[in-house]
């Protein structure tokens, strides 16, 4: 059976008391028997307050973001050994907010990616186009190029340890979902850029769509063949909205 993973990424929201409340509801959600996991990704203050509530549980959680570097003179970065120290089993890569607005470039991204599996932390990693680039038709081109950009530092050995997730930017917090089929389209793709390369390790990828994903379109965007899961913003900042998600598909 696919196993589907319903991922929220907090953003810049949060508090100790939210976090803990809202990963504790979370992780009291499982349905027992289901294959759909859930993970959360606290802001990196949070992240020891959500380990805790998600102790004993099988809810996975990770961080935002992580510096490619191993130590040294960063101020004010992660590396990848804190989150494992954290006990992170995951960590977005690429997210379109990083690209856009905190210079992570496609070489960046490919040494964030490298960095999680250097230590065995799952990469998320994000890819996706901005409006202008699909009105434009570069929409194949530029995940071509974001993808290229990881594979030729890691192969694409590196994607057997690594989930991905498609994130047109124009539908990331703007309530415009990608429709189911434009969606599939876009994995599919995705999916048989890296089938080429290895299609073992390509069928086994889970490959997320994300953006306005919400309880009332998940059922029907995650019955696509390729699309295995969704990446979740604003959705997941409460439990009731984020496990309306998973109840949808659990
Ligand atoms: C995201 O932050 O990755 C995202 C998909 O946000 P939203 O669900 O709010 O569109």
């Amino acid at each position: 059976m696919r196993k589907i993973l319903v991922a929220g990424n907090w953003k810049m929201n949060g508090s100790n008391a939210m976090a803990r409340e809202l990963a504790g509801a979370v992780a009291s959600g499982f349905k027992p028997g289901s294959s759909v996991e859930m993970a959360v990704f606290p802001p990196f203050p949070y992240i020891n307050i959500v380990a805790g509530a998600a102790a004993d549980t099988e809810l996975m959680f990770g961080a935002q973001d992580l510096n490619e570097n191993p130590a040294g003179a960063h101020t004010g970065e992660v590396n990848a050994a804190m989150l494992v120290d954290l006990r992170c089993q995951m960590v977005l890569v690429g997210h379109s907010e990083r690209r856009a607005m905190y210079a992570d470039t496609d070489q960046r991204v490919a040494d964030k990616f490298a960095a999680a599996l250097a230590v065995g932390l799952v990469p998320v990693l994000c890819v996706g186009e901005s409006l202008e680039e699909r009105e434009a038709g570069e929409t194949e081109a530029v995940i071509a190029r974001q993808l290229d950009a990881v594979l030729e530092k890691s192969g694409i050995a590196g994607f057997a340890n690594a989930v991905l997730a498609y994130e047109p930017v124009w539908a990331i917090g703007t309530g415009k979902t990608a429709s189911p089929d434009q969606a599939q389209e876009i994995h599919a793709f995705i999916r048989d850029k890296l089938t080429a390369l290895d299609g073992i390790i390509a069928g086994q990828l889970r490959i997320l769509y994300g953006g306005s994903v919400k309880g009332s379109n998940a059922a029907e965007l995650f019955a696509q063949t390729d699309i295995d899961g969704g990446l979740i913003g604003g959705a997941s900042l409460t439990a009731e909205d984020f496990l309306s998600i998973y109840n949808a598909v659990a």
